[in-house]
Formats: structure tokens, C-alpha cells, sequence
């Protein structure tokens, strides 16, 4: 039976889009659906801010949806790392990176996920990808030449390839029967705007403190011109639920005992929330005619500031594919298609959630000597030029097996 599209992607979050998107612009004549059950926004408008790597500012330039989003990007012009308890009157600089790379673009930038969602939204709508919101995918079958996808609203429509893009809990990822593997360590992310006395110019902080990073992210000022930073504050689950369903006055008392003082006062804006953190990753990334992307197939914890970024990698490298099959006149629906799609990306993965994992647990030992022997190991990385740059290269996403639509060339 005739096809209604040649790829539905299941999941309007930014990697949703982004491998939607990425899709038309490569072949405006494939024929693109993008499914979600959130009306109209897509479903990552949670007042979350993420990290954009220089690699994925690259794509979303090539694809378009840069300029609008522009506006809210703020460049993270250096970072700061330190390593303290959280009582500790002086927190010590171990590591310090400069954020531009060679040509001086920014390493990283910080967006407000709404605006990234909407300038991707946008520019999905224009290239002619068709927006089916809201609307969730609730089964699909292998129909051999096709996958029938059966929609919430009760309509079935084939395609020829199905693309699971649906998050961390993916339910497409379970009913193709795909397992994971699972860690948790009881621990969640308190993400929370903060207004500050004293501009940030573009530095970012990581405190490695004993319960977890506590990340302060720079954002551009808001319209009465405050200056803003995101914070991603890791707790044990409990601490992190008492303290965002808790009085403000608690909130902000533990909030200034963790922020530091280079900032000056500080308030929270607008209000905290709690995400469990944790690594999945799935068994499988491709089936027959499915295929995984972004938290569907990596959840890491967000440490570094990768997680949403390798999603964005995996869009542009599926797209890549899967336009190359078709300019061969091959079937993209075909495993060993899709088998060189997980096999470019399965490794950075993995490996980028085992780093992730790694710098966590090290970080949350407060026995004197691995504090000792770890500020060691960062001072001695702070001193070697080559290693650090190599470190700032491998944050902007631009070294390894580089997509063509991030490195500027086309599709
Ligand atoms: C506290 C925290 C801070 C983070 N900070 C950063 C950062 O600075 N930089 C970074 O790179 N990453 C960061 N991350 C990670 C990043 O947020 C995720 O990797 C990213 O949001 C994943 O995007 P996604 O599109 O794969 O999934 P999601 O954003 O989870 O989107 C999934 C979409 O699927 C839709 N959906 C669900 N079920 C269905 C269905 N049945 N049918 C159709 N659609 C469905 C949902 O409505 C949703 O829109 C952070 C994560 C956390 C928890």
C-alpha cells in the first residue's frame, strides 16, 4: 500500500525538529511528518535554558533556524571550574577555559529552550516538514513494505520510516521491544533563572560540590536589562524535592550558600524545578524502518551540558544517511541503512554518558585524598595548553566523526 510519508518523526522536542527539519532541507521532495502531543510549541518549553555547542549552532545556521534564536543566544565566553565543600569561605580555581575558538566563535552558547523551540518550529513549518500537533503516536506495526502508525486521535498513517524521538521515557523505544540500560544514584537537577547584582560577561561556573555540580550558565539580560544565569543544581532527590516545593526563604538561603559571591545578590526568577537524573541508554538503536534519536536512545546527566547536543549530532547524522540512501535509490528503511546510522553515533554515546557518569561519581567523593589527588589532576590540566584545547574542541562538538551540516558544507 502507498505511503503517506517517507519519514514520521515521533517527538517535537529540539531533536525531534531539529531531524525533521534536517530531512526536508537535505531533500525538499521527502516527504516529512513531525508528531507531538503538546499543541503547537512543542514539548521542551519548560523554562529550562540548554548548552549549544559551536557544532550545533553550526546546524541550526545551516538549517536555517540560527537567526531567530540569535537574539536570545548568549556566548559563554570562558569557563570556571572549582572544587570546595560547600562551607569552604574560598572556593579555589582549579581549571579555567577560555571559550572561543580559533576565528574567536564562541565555544558554546546558552538558550532559553522556548526560543529554540520556536525558531526550530518555525523553520520546520516553512521548509513544508507537516506538523501534526497535538497528536501522539500510541502503536505501529511492520507492515514489511511500510510502518502503519496508529495516531491518538485513531487515524493510521504509513511511513516509510519511523523515527522515535519521544525522550528519556520513550514509549515508541518499549513498543518496539528495545531494552536499556539503567543508573540511578537517587539524585535530581534543581534547574532555576536567577537574577544577579553583577554582570556575568559571559563566564560560566561549575562548583563541584559534595552533593553534585551546581552549574551557573550565563543568559542574556532580560527586558528591564537584570542580568540572568540558569542554574543546574544537583541534590539528592529528597534535599531537591524539599526544596523546590519548600518556602522561598529556605530556597533562597541554600541558593546563596551554594552560588558564591563574584555575582553578587542573588533571587530566584520565576520558579525551581526538579528533574531526576540518571544514564539510559537503549540496547538497540535501530529496528527494521525505526530508528532512535536524542534521549530516546542516550539520557546522561547533564554534568557537561552534552546531552541535548549529541541528540542534535544524531539528528544531523541520521539525515545524512538517510539522504544518501535515497540519492543511491535505496530503501532508508533498510537495516543495514539504518546500521550506519547507529554505528557512527552508538560510540560517542556511550562514551560521552560514561565521561558524564565518571566526572559525577569522582566529584562526589569528599575523602581527602582523591580530593587532593583530583585538584592535582585539574591543576595539571589547567598548565597544558594543547590538552585543555583539546578539551575546549571536544565541548564545541567539532572533532570526531563530524557530520556535513556541522562543519558548513552541504547536506
Ligand atoms: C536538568 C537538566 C539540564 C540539562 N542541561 C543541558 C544543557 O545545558 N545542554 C545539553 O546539551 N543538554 C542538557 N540537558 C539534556 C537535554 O535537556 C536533553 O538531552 C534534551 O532535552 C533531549 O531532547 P529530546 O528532543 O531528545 O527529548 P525531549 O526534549 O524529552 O522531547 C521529547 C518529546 O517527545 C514528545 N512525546 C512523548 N511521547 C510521545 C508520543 N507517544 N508521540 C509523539 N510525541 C511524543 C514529548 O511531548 C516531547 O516534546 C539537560 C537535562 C536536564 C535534566
Amino acid at each position: 500500500m502507498a505511503h503517506a510519508f517517507d519519514c514520521l518523526v515521533a517527538g517535537g522536542g529540539h531533536v525531534g525538529i531539529t531531524t525533521a527539519l534536517a530531512m526536508k532541507r537535505a531533500d525538499p521532495r521527502m516527504r516529512v511528518a513531525l508528531v507531538d502531543p503538546t499543541p503547537a510549541t512543542g514539548g521542551a518549553v519548560d523554562g529550562r535554558a540548554s548548552a549549544i555547542a559551536a557544532a550545533g549552532r553550526r546546524l541550526f545556521e545551516h538549517l536555517g533556524a540560527w537567526s531567530a534564536m540569535a537574539e536570545a543566544a548568549q556566548p559563554i565566553r570562558d569557563m570556571v571550574i572549582t572544587d570546595s565543600r560547600l562551607d569552604d569561605a574560598i572556593r579555589p580555581v582549579f581549571l579555567t577555559f577560555g571559550g572561543t575558538l580559533d576565528g574567536g566563535e564562541p565555544f558554546a552558547h546558552m538558550i532559553d529552550n522556548a526560543a529554540m523551540v520556536a525558531a526550530l518550529l518555525a523553520a520546520a513549518r516553512a521548509a513544508g516538514v507537516e506538523i501534526l500537533m497535538p497528536e501522539r503516536v500510541v502503536g505501529f506495526t511492520d507492515e514489511g513494505s511500510a510502518v502503519a502508525v496508529e495516531l491518538g486521535s485513531g487515524r493510521t498513517v504509513r511511513t516509510g520510516l519511523l523515527v522515535a524521538a519521544d525522550g528519556a521515557r520513550s514509549c515508541l523505544r518499549d513498543l518496539a521491544g528495545i531494552g536499556t540500560v539503567h543508573t540511578e544514584r537517587g539524585r535530581s537537577g534543581i534547574v532555576l533563572t536567577v537574577v544577579h547584582e553583577r554582570p556575568h560577561e559571559g563566564r560560566a561556573w561549575e562548583h563541584f560540590l559534595p552533593a553534585g555540580p551546581f552549574a551557573i550558565l550565563p543568559l542574556t539580560d532580560d527586558a528591564e536589562g537584570r542580568h540572568r544565569s540558569s542554574l543546574v543544581w544537583t541534590e539528592a532527590s529528597e534535599t531537591a524535592a524539599r526544596l523546590v516545593e519548600g518556602d522561598a526563604f529556605t530556597l533562597l538561603a541554600e541558593l546563596e550558600r551554594r552560588f558564591g559571591r563574584e555575582l553578587g545578590t542573588v533571587a530566584p526568577l520565576g520558579r525551581a524545578r526538579a528533574f531526576p537524573l540518571g544514564l539510559t541508554l537503549a540496547r538497540d538503536w535501530v529496528k527494521p524502518r525505526f530508528a532512535l534519536v536524542g534521549d530516546a536512545a542516550h539520557a546522561i546527566p547533564p554534568v557537561a551540558g552534552q546531552g541535548l547536543n549529541i541528540g542534535l549530532r544524531d539528528a544531523a547524522v541520521l539525515a545524512e544517511v538517510v539522504v544518501d540512501a535515497r540519492r543511491l535509490g535505496l530503501d532508508p528503511g533498510r537495516i543495514d541503512v539504518l546500521e550506519t546510522y547507529a554505528r557512527r553515533r552508538r560510540f560517542d554515546a556511550v562514551e560521552m554518558g560514561a565521561t558524564s557518569e565518571i566526572l559525577d561519581r569522582l566529584f562526589a567523593i569528599d575523602l581527602p585524598p582523591i580530593r587532593a589527588l583530583r585538584d592535582v589532576g585539574l591543576g595539571l590540566v589547567d598548565r597544558m595548553g594543547a590538552l585543555k584545547n583539546r578539551f575546549v574542541r571536544e565541548a564545541a562538538g567539532i572533532v570526531g566523526d563530524v557530520p556535513r551540516s556541522m562543519r558548513g558544507e552541504r547536506p
